[in-house]
């Protein structure tokens, strides 16, 4: 394998010039496709005509793979802040010291653990629960809405876009989906294995 020195000259086909054309081996910032963070300091093919970054030595793909895993997603959402409560008394329930920085450890888990075949339909139960809750204790229908904002690494991320196809849900009613079944899970006590993972998980994260 040839070791690319930084000044080495080359040959490729350039996307933006639409032609082969004369490159320079240079270190560059290289955003990532999706538009969200970058590899720093990368030595790559630069294009001579119009400065874009058109081949990658085969040695600079490993610190590329490195920085893309520890690349953060936001996730953002509006959720009643019933589901919040839920997604916290299950937290605490698991392990009192747990603060709300647990809340992408939780989702983590679940993320990764879901098939997604049973959520809608648990969801379902869990609305249902609540309105007749609110109904029989002559609350006001409508509740209020809290923000959840968590930053996750680049495999929880692709879980998360994993089960969006697979349920065909939005973000946010997956979100509520999984709480639900946190819910189901954690505080009704119906799943004792479950509880038992997050408890070593959160043991190892607090
Ligand atoms: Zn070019």
């Amino acid at each position: 394998m040839k070791l690319y020195l930084q000044g080495d000259r080359g040959k490729a086909l350039c996307e933006h010039c639409q032609q082969v054309v004369g490159i320079t081996y240079l270190r560059r910032d290289l955003p990532f496709s999706d538009g969200q963070g970058q590899a720093r300091d990368i030595l790559v093919g630069v294009c001579d005509l119009c400065a874009s970054a058109v081949a990658i030595p085969p040695q600079s793909t490993p610190a590329i793979k490195e920085a893309r895993k520890h690349q953060l997603t936001s996730i953002e959402a509006r959720l009643p802040a019933v589901y919040l409560d839920v997604l916290d008394a299950a937290m605490h329930s698991v392990a009192e010291d747990a603060g709300v920085q647990m809340r992408k450890l939780f989702f983590g888990y679940y993320l990764s653990a879901q098939s997604g075949l049973d959520l809608a339909q648990v969801h379902g139960g869990f609305t249902a629960y609540l309105e007749q809750q609110v109904r029989a204790r002559g609350l006001p229908a409508s509740q209020p809405m809290k923000r959840l904002s968590l930053k996750v690494n680049h495999y929880v991320a692709e879980d998360l876009a994993r089960l969006l196809q697979a349920t065909r849900m939005s973000q946010t009613e997956l979100l509520k989906s999984l709480i639900a079944q946190i819910r189901e899970d954690v505080l009704e006590g119906a799943n004792p294995a479950v509880i038992a993972d997050l408890r070593r998980l959160m043991r190892l994260a607090l």
